[in-house]
């Protein structure tokens, strides 16, 4: 079974199952050595991944300047998304001119002279008003000038994500965390949206940011105890079966058809090659389903980010 291509919205681009997410070239979960993201991202398009997303926020721009590099000679062959709006953990920017000069950094980091996506990221950091009054048009001005093909946001507070997109048309939405084995709520918030009017649907997280792996999650990650737990427990199962937590949760998001492309965070030749290979071959149902059942008490627990206004009404944590 080959990697499968879907339309993302109503770009007219096609887009690779899975993409690949650009936040462990930033060292985002643990330092990896420069040589080895050049090795992940070239074996990622050799093996047919057309889409990278980044931000200058990963690493504080070391993911964008090593992403740059790694696809010299290359950027033709791939479709490159980055954001504005967010530089630090605690820095947001989302004015008119600051939109600007980001899209001429990242530009230079990335070493091209368009993007294919700019997106907004974590939008539940802005007002809604300010982001459609400003924001959003600052972004559609620089694709009017061809800077920029197509724009959208990002974040996880799925109703404001919604609110959002309902007062300023976007091109795309990205969501993360919020549908993959620990959840589905995007399904019910944000779907029929995108589907009503064309908008790409791009599910980052698969991997619930490496809770749903062998190693366990990062120590800053912001999900309750009750989600790890479970998590640990799931990994349990797996490995009594003599089969990988991350392959069955990456083989779940790939099969939800609502999303255009699944991001998969990838820090190595070898789980690009792990990611392709889980997405071409058989899944086993019955496992699936088991692991469902185990993650049952930690289902679509979330927590709250951004600006207080602009929480999703009942995050569980
Ligand atoms: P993820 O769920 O993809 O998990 C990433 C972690 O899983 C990393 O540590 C990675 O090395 C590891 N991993 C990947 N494949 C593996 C395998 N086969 N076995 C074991 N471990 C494996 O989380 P993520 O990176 O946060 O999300 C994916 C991408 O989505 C990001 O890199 C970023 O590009 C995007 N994203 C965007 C936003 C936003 O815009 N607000 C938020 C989250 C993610």
């Amino acid at each position: 079974m080959p990697l499968r291509f879907r339309p993302l919205g109503k770009t007219g681009l096609s887009v690779s199952e899975i993409g690949f997410g650009a936040a462990p070239l930033g060292n985002e979960f643990g330092e990896i050595k420069p040589e080895e993201g050049v090795r992940a991202v070239h074996l990622a398009i050799d093996l047919g991944i057309n889409f990278f997303d980044t931000s200058p926020y990963y690493g504080r721009t070391l993911s964008e300047e090593r992403l740059g590099k790694a696809l010299a000679g290359k950027r033709h062959q791939v479709i490159l998304a980055t954001k504005c709006g967010r530089y630090d953990s605690d820095e947001f920017d989302f004015t008119a001119q600051r939109v600007k000069t980001s899209l001429e950094e990242s530009l230079r980091r990335l070493q091209t002279d368009f993007i294919d996506l700019f997106q907004v990221h974590d939008i539940e950091w802005a007002d809604a008003k300010i982001l459609a009054e400003e924001t959003i048009p600052a972004l559609r001005a620089l694709q009017s000038e061809g800077r920029v093909r197509f724009i959208g946001i990002t974040g996880l507070q799925l109703q404001h994500l919604k609110n959002v997109a309902e007062l300023s048309p976007v091109d795309t939405i990205l969501s993360y965390c919020r549908y993959n084995l620990l959840g589905d709520d995007l399904d019910t918030v944000l779907a029929p949206l995108a589907r009503e009017h064309g908008i790409g649907l791009i599910n980052a997280s698969p991997l619930h940011m490496g809770a749903l792996t062998e190693k366990g999650a990062p120590a800053w990650h912001p999900a309750p105890g009750a989600v790890h737990a479970a998590a640990r427990n799931a990994a349990r199962l797996c490995r009594a079966r003599g089969a990988d937590l991350s392959r069955v949760a990456l083989q779940y998001c790939l099969d939800y058809p609502e999303a255009a492309t699944t991001l998969s965070g990838l820090a190595s030749a070898a789980q690009v090659r792990a990611n392709v290979e889980a997405a071409c071959t058989e899944r086993d149902p019955e496992l699936t389903r088991e692991v469902l059942e185990m993650l049952n008490p930690a289902r679509n627990a979330t927590w709250a980010t951004g600006l207080h206004g602009n929480h999703d009404s009942r995050p569980l944590y």
